[in-house]
């Protein structure tokens, strides 16, 4: 398997995919180390993770460097999600052992009653590689608090970074008979599937984490996935200042290049302010410098995979055909002649007959659209088979609550958009996913209840 360098095209290194074999035999390790894993109290297993977080930290520049040349993203945004990575497993730290805890019921009387947490057993973790820290954290983190075992699969295009994980992880004191990160791409996912494991904890795509639920529907464990997103966001007339709404707009769609399941992936803006709105957001986007991802003030890198480059120029050829101004960009920029950048695109004059509406573009690609009211925004914005988030603007609370109540997704934004608190539950809904991680609820996916009758 060659990594390569999205910014430079050169491999970086070159690894080997476990086999389904070898994959197998490191299950029947991990069956083993669980039994031993459950039993340490979680307050030392809680110590280990601790460690890990400050390896995090003590490493941090380093990671940071491995992942912008394997997957693209600007150095000082790879620095962002090391650091929101041991913001999140704090709170996992600090919360952990309040929902793992048992829970009586009734104390009262003949019979006392009580909630015990127990783990799952041994997990699979398959990974995506847009914010693999981030999502990794969200599983393996509260999987192995909980006394779980871990296989862990990091995307193929974060391989790199997926061992060092498991390095720190290993350093910090969790047994390699625990947590083992399995290098490999489509094959090796499909080789945890046949295992029979516990739990099936999923972050990618709408088609393979379908194609996952249907395969490991049949075992009845746990199957929870965390998929895309095809997020809107509405500007509506009231707002203060424009300027300061499409700057947070901007950074909403470019960040990471456009490559987060919730960034805004289109926006809709009030017929009275949409000229300003456009200015001002072509006015800041012209300050986001492109180029290599490793070079300072750099702000948009390069996609990480090369085959995106044919989706997002079939995205604009087909919003061209259909109609729509094309503003900046529209296709590839090389920043020295190499690498896989695509130039940050803006269409206006857009409408839901085109794909880069109603796709996840995951990419530096938007449309602005106008709408005539909030009832048009709102029926537009779900107007999509995706669920994950949902942001409005406006100076009002109560209008913008009112819209935002209607909306069939996990998250919904007030005047900001394209973020995730580790306090509140990260889920999608329709094609955006099932389950939750994050919050108390994603302390306890990782655990299965039992209920105890318990008569004296
Ligand atoms: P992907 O579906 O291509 O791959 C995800 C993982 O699945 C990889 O590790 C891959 O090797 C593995 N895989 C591929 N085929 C498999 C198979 N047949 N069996 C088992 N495993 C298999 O997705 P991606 O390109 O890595 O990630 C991008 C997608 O992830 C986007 O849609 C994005 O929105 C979504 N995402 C969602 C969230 C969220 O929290 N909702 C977070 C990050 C990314």
């Amino acid at each position: 398997m060659k990594i390569i360098n999205p910014a430079t095209e050169e491999t970086i290194q070159e690894i080997t995919e476990y086999s389904s074999e070898s994959i197998k035999q490191i299950f029947l390790k991990l069956k083993k180390g669980q039994l031993s894993w459950k039993q340490i109290p979680i307050s030392e297993r809680l110590n280990r993770i601790r460690i890990f977080s400050d390896l995090l930290g003590t490493n941090k520049d380093e990671l940071a460097k491995i992942l912008t040349s394997e997957m693209g993203k600007p150095l000082w945004q790879s620095l962002n999600e090391i650091n929101g990575a041991q913001y999140r497993i704090n709170f996992f730290l600090e919360n952990s052992e309040k929902y793992l805890s048992d829970e009586w019921q009734i104390l009262e009387g003949n019979t006392k009653e009580k909630i015990s947490y127990e783990p799952l057993g041994i997990i699979a973790n398959i990974s995506a590689w847009n914010y693999p820290y981030l999502v990794g954290v969200n599983v393996f983190i509260p999987a192995l608090i909980a006394g779980n075992s871990v296989l862990y699969k990091p995307s193929e295009y974060a391989t790199l970074t997926g061992l060092k994980i498991e390095e720190l992880l290993l350093k910090a004191g969790i047994p390699d008979n625990c947590f083992k990160a399995i290098a490999g791409g489509k094959n090796a996912g499909e080789a945890l599937l046949d295992l029979p494991l516990d739990g099936y904890f999923f972050t990618g795509s709408f088609k393979t984490g379908k194609y996952i639920a249907e395969k490991v529907a049949p075992k009845l464990v746990p199957c929870q996935l965390e998929l895309g997103g095809n997020d809107p966001l509405y500007v509506a007339d009231d707002v203060e200042s424009i300027k300061n709404v499409a700057n947070s707009a901007v950074e909403g769609v470019f960040y990471n290049n456009g490559q987060s399941c919730c960034a805004v992936k289109r926006i809709y803006v009030h017929q009275k302010v949409y000229d300003e709105f456009i200015c001002c957001f072509l006015e800041e986007l012209k300050k986001w410098k492109v180029g290599n991802p490793m070079e300072d003030g750099v702000m948009i890198g390069p996609v990480a995979r090369k085959e995106h480059l044919i989706f997002l120029e079939d995205l604009v050829s087909d919003a061209l055909k259909k109609g729509a101004v094309l503003l900046c960009g529209g296709q590839r920029s090389p920043s020295s002649g190499k690498g896989w950048g695509f130039s940050p695109t803006v269409f206006s004059n857009v409408d839901h007959t085109m794909r880069l509406m109603k796709e996840e573009t995951f990419g530096p690609v938007i449309g602005i659209q106008k709408v005539i009211n909030d009832d048009e925004a709102a029926a537009l914005m779900q107007d999509t088979e995706f669920g994950l988030t949902v942001s409005v603007y406006s100076k009002d609370k109560f209008r913008a609550e009112k819209i935002l109540a209607g909306m069939n997704t996990g998250t919904a934004y007030w005047n900001c958009c394209d973020r995730v608190s580790p306090f509140l539950p990260w889920s999608g809904r329709k094609n955006s996913g099932i389950g939750a991680t994050l919050s108390h609820l994603g302390i306890r996916a990782f655990a299965k209840p039992k209920g105890w009758h318990l008569r004296s």
